[in-house]
């Protein structure tokens, strides 16, 4: 096993506070930090003790040891998954991520155009899906997946707004998943001038709706607003009129599959995904945007909030999220350092590459081999090679969140 330190990605939409604190450093930092990375990917692996080396050397170096024989059959040498410690201070881009056909055809196609993979406009900078599992930390708000066409006309007809006639007639005339595509198409694509109307029309129904002190869409108008004031005149305003407003509580999580439109709000989380960088943009940030692409790969299908949630079972003291990816599979774990609560260890025996990254207090792990111990804010890395470990709290409270790959049933 080795102790792994984060790759700290300092985006401008980042909290100054989260990071720090979860590491026991100093707040605020002097710079947004957004993201932190524990994985091997290329573009920011994280730093693996003793040698203070990239993880992606330790992994290269030797895959059978660090992977197992039966990740590397099936994934290449490679780190399948990555996990992330995400903090949004201000909202993220809309965006949407491809399916593994999607990715393997648009991958060629860009090659074959002769586009740089790390050229901004590159869509597909890998042949991988990138199906994304979110666990919240804190609060955390979201927007994902197309709502109930029922309950959009409902909000469309309460704003009040005459300008949304003609989008409110499309969208009534064919309730399912053809209208929100006929309708999201139109707006996404929306001429200069036209949106310099609507979208203003739009904001200023939703201050009128909220200073009528109704409520129903209160959260969802609220979000409106906001996004409106980031991203002025942006069509990613509108787009969020047709999106579930997501709200979780610490350890609750949602599921974005392929195709799901989505975009962080605000708050802290735990992340998993495939290995991949495909994301298709749709708007609400200064980066590349292609609405053409992204519509080929968006799924129009409407989704309840609740069909977002992954399925969570109990293991003792481990919560797995349940999902049918075949990269990763994440769980929290919460022990009780006095024993009286909680489970005071745990211990583990799973074949294959694991990661744990403590977010609460401070777990020891002990092998036949080694004891280690690892702070809030760190993360672990256990080889498929290493001995089996015994996992306990070195505080009151400790949390953490284990990312490993599942072994084909
Ligand atoms: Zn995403």
């Amino acid at each position: 096993m080795r102790l792994l330190t984060g790759a700290i990605r300092p985006y401008a939409w980042g909290s100054r506070t989260a990071l720090a604190e979860l590491r026991g450093e100093p707040t605020p930092s002097p710079h947004p930090e957004a993201e932190l990375w524990f994985g091997a990917h290329p573009g920011d692996p994280a730093t693996a003790a003793p040698e203070n080396i990239s993880l992606l050397t330790v992994i290269d170096a030797d895959p059978d040891v660090q992977l197992g024989a039966v990740c590397v059959a099936e994934f290449g040498g490679r780190l399948p998954f990555l996990m992330k410690v995400l903090a949004a201070e201000e909202p993220l881009s809309l965006q949407a991520h491809p399916s593994s056909e999607q990715a393997r055809e648009g991958f060629a196609r860009e090659n074959a155009a002769g586009i740089a993979l790390n050229a901004p406009e590159r869509n597909y900078r890998d042949d991988s899906h990138k199906p994304e599992l979110v666990v919240a930390l804190t609060e955390f708000e979201a927007l994902a997946g197309f709502r109930e066409p029922a309950e959009t006309i409902e909000l469309l007809r309460l704003l009040q707004v005459a300008e949304l006639d003609p989008y409110l007639g499309m969208i009534a005339g064919e309730p399912d998943s053809q209208g929100l595509r006929a309708l999201f198409t139109t707006w996404i694509t929306l001429p200069e001038a036209l949106l310099a109307r609507l979208v203003p029309a739009v904001l200023d129904g939703a201050v009128a709706y909220l200073g009528r002190g109704e409520t129903r869409f209160a959260a969802e108008l609220k979000t409106v607003l906001q996004l409106g004031e980031a991203y002025p005149g942006d069509p990613g305003v509108l787009a969020a009129l047709l999106l579930n407003r997501i709200h979780l509580n610490p350890g609750q999580g949602i599921f974005m599959s392929a195709g799901n439109l989505h975009a962080y709000l605000s708050g802290s989380a735990v992340e998993i995904m495939a290995n991949s960088d495909n994301v298709l943009r749709g708007g609400l940030t200064p980066k590349h945007v292609d609405v053409a692409e992204l519509l080929k790969v968006l799924d129009f299908h409407p989704v309840r909030p609740e069909d977002l949630a992954p399925r969570v079972s109990e293991l003792g003291a481990e919560q797995i999220y349940e999902t049918s990816v075949p990269e990763f599979r994440m769980s929290r774990i919460e022990l009780d350092g006095t024993g009286m609560l909680r489970p005071e260890s745990i211990s583990f025996d799973m074949p294959g590459p694991q990661i744990l990254v403590c977010v609460q207090g401070a777990i020891e792990l002990r092998s036949t081999a080694e004891t280690l111990t690892v702070r809030s804010g760190a993360a672990v890395w256990l080889a498929d090679g290493d001995p089996d470990v015994v996992v306990r709290a070195s505080s009151a409270r400790a949390v953490f969140f284990r990312g490993i790959v599942p072994v084909p049933a």
